[in-house]
């Protein structure tokens, strides 16, 4: 197939989640008759564990950590996961450069300290701020073109003209 969507994996129903579970989102799914759709999930190709403690941004947003300005740090004992994030973030660019000139666009799990487009959590609450996660925003930096799990009539749209 010569189109490929770069997707968040637990999108696709990995459970690849924090706690295990997965975000399977039909609307995703659906487009695997169209295009080749690569999952990768950055905290594990980072090297974390599944599950794992989970984990914030701490001062900013991706952009900041990717700048060496922002830390990720597990919410409970405040562990410094950052070089984690950082590498499984470097690590989802270099698959979906496998296929560069082929990649249509990448969707990523809105929210989460690595994959959120829009919105992610304020470390000292469970309330929202606007900001991209570290893998976001790293794959925004290489020029890929970024669509949230949440802009449902996008993927939707994606589906009808690449039928
Ligand atoms: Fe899903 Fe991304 Fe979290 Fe992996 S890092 S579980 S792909 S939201």
């Amino acid at each position: 197939m010569d189109r490929v969507i770069v997707v968040s994996a637990c999108l696709l129903g990995v459970g690849c989640r924090y706690d295990g579970r997965k975000n399977l989102c039909k609307e995703v799914v659906a487009l695997k008759d169209s295009f080749f759709l690569l999952p990768v999930c950055p905290e594990q190709l980072g090297g974390l564990p599944t599950p794992r403690p989970p984990a914030k941004i701490y001062g900013g947003d991706g952009f900041s950590v990717i700048e060496g300005e922002g830390r990720v740090l597990t919410v409970e004992r405040k562990i410094d996961v950052t070089s984690e994030f950082l590498k499984g973030a470097v690590e989802s660019v270099k698959l979906a450069d496998i296929y560069k000139e082929k990649v249509v666009c990448v969707i990523l799990k809105e929210r989460s300290p690595s994959c959120g487009v829009k919105t992610i959590y304020n470390f000292n609450s469970d309330t929202l701020k606007q900001g991209k996660g570290v893998a976001a925003a790293l794959f925004i930096r290489n020029g890929y073109k970024v669509i949230s799990s949440e802009e449902l009539e996008k993927i939707k749209k994606l589906k009808r003209e690449f039928k």
